[in-house]
């Protein structure tokens, strides 16, 4: 594909992967995938239908009955060798991840080392998915607790980050005997489509991973209702989490949760200002603001309030909006037009209610949207209860801890959560206080393939990543062994 100058050309396909074989929709029609930075056309993937949909579940259920009876070091060896594929391919991976997402090449070749980090970690784990023996209060009895597979999964994943959120789940899937269908965002498509040529270059067996490209609602209908699939994994918002949640009902599927966030970021006045300024620019600005877990709420204590501002505002000035494969670049364009007219409502919202610009106002041009910084925000403001998935960084002033945790807790979200403070009884009182299924302490980023990764309230069910993600895909079952 001329446009993208890959290495190597065949990680571009423009088909679906059923049952082991590249093809098109049952009934031909296909959707076409833009390049947020320009707007071009860069190709477009099948509209797959629900009886595309039918195939690959049903491929699933064949290839898990042979996946489930393999060691775990054969599941491992498997995992090992498409993390390599990846890692030996991740300029390539970056170049697709870059055209149809748009964020910043850099920040895209790190996605796919961290998508690769969960193929590595699973491999791992696969080779420990070990059950245990209980003692009863029966003298003459033991009981066996045994972990299996789930069985045939589904994931649905969103376009913010297009490889990621998808090894994320199929890496402890596999590792744990499971086959998947995956639904990739039809706005990111190609990413998954290139992930799944190495897969299918790894050897994995046909049917064990199928990528249905298609419009959302057919696909996940079939996905959410059929009572071959026993498990449900999806990253999202929260409203499309619902609707899935609401459809899986009828098949009692298990299912897993990773949805929308509103998360605040809290500086206090004994925190180190340059640790925190780095925080919130790793937070805010990273993939543009377009991430589940970016500070959405920046609360600043009044006492350090003036040194933090100037440092904040020195790094906002220095980031160069850009298109991602520009070298310099380091926010890229919003995904489509309609991420940019909510960044441009929510902040005409919060300046008709006493917000003001701390330096440029607000600048678009095409989907590229220059950053904002906002001070005199209230919690009336769309800015402190909604997403803005953009960059827009608005600052709030408060004068104590308690009301701090309050208005940080004041959301039914709960992703992730940051506060910078060099108090140590604070550290313990406020990582306790605040009602997050993630808390970075001193640090703006908390993804790591090794570490649990989900919300509480409205944010989510379940946890990705580490011991728990392998958690997700088994199964616990009780063998009680009598007359001992
Ligand atoms: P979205 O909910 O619009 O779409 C997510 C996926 O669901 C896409 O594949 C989409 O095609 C599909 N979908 C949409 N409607 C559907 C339906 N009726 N049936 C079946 N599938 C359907 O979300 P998005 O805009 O792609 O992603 C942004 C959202 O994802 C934000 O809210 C963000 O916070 C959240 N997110 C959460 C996490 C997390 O780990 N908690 C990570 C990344 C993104």
């Amino acid at each position: 594909m001329a446009l993208l100058d890959l290495h190597d050309s065949t990680l571009f396909r423009q088909q679906a992967f059923i049952a082991g074989t590249w093809c098109n929709a049952a009934d031909g029609q296909c959707i076409d995938v833009d390049n947020p930075a320009t707007g071009e056309i860069i190709g477009s993937v099948p509209a797959c239908t629900a009886e595309d949909t039918q195939r690959a579940v049903e491929a699933a259920r064949v290839a898990q009955l042979t996946w489930r009876s393999k060691t775990g070091t054969q599941r491992a060896e498997a995992l090992a060798t498409w993390y390599q594929l990846v890692m030996d391919n991740v300029e390539d991976l970056a170049k697709i991840m870059t055209t149809e997402q748009g964020k910043v090449l850099a920040e895209a070749r790190g996605e796919v080392r961290y998508a690769a980090s969960f193929l590595k970690w699973y491999a791992e784990e696969a080779r420990r998915s070990e059950g245990s023996i209980l003692s009863t209060a029966d003298p003459a009895r033991r009981v066996l607790v045994l972990k299996q597979p789930i069985g045939v999964t589904a994931a649905i994943t969103p376009w913010n980050f297009p490889l990621a959120m998808i090894t994320r789940k199929c890496g402890p899937a596999i590792a744990a005997g499971c086959s998947m269908v995956i639904k990739p965002s039809e706005l990111t498509p190609f990413s998954a489509l290139a992930l799944t040529v190495l897969a299918e270059r790894a050897g994995l067996p046909a049917g064990l991973l199928s990528v249905i490209t298609g419009l959302p609602a057919a696909v996940g209908k079939v996905l959410t209702e059929s009572p071959v699939v026993r498990k449900l994994t999806f990253t999202g918002s929260t409203g499309v989490g619902k609707i899935l949640l609401e459809q899986s009902a009828a098949t009692v599927k298990k299912c897993s949760m990773e949805l929308g966030g509103n998360a605040p970021f809290l500086v206090f006045d004994d925190a180190d200002v340059d640790a925190a300024a780095e925080g919130i620019m790793q937070s805010k600005f990273r993939n543009a603001g377009q991430t589940c877990v970016c500070a959405n709420r920046v609360l600043v204590q009044d006492g350090i309030w003036d040194r933090l501002l100037l440092a904040v505002m020195a790094k906002v000035e220095a980031l160069q909006v850009g298109a991602g494969m520009e070298p310099g670049s380091t926010i890229g364009p919003l995904i489509n037009d309609a991420a940019v007219a909510k960044v441009r409502a929510h902040v005409e919202d919060a300046l008709s209610k006493g917000a003001r610009y701390v330096g440029a106002p607000l600048r678009t041009e095409g989907r590229f949207v220059w950053p904002v910084v906002l001070e005199g925000v209230t919690t009336d403001m769309r800015v402190a209860h909604e997403e803005t998935f953009g960059p827009v960084l608005p600052l709030f002033r408060f004068k104590t801890e308690e009301e701090a945790v309050t208005i940080a807790n004041n959301t039914p979200f709960g992703l992730a959560s940051y506060f910078f403070t060099n108090d140590i009884r604070r550290l313990w009182r406020v990582g306790e206080a605040l009602e997050f299924g993630m808390i970075g302490h001193n640090t703006g980023a908390i993804s790591m393939e090794s570490v649990p990764f989900g919300g509480v309230k409205e944010s989510g069910l379940g946890r990705e990543g580490g011991h728990a993600g392998m958690e997700e895909f088994m199964e616990t079952k009780s063998l009680h062994l009598g007359g001992l």
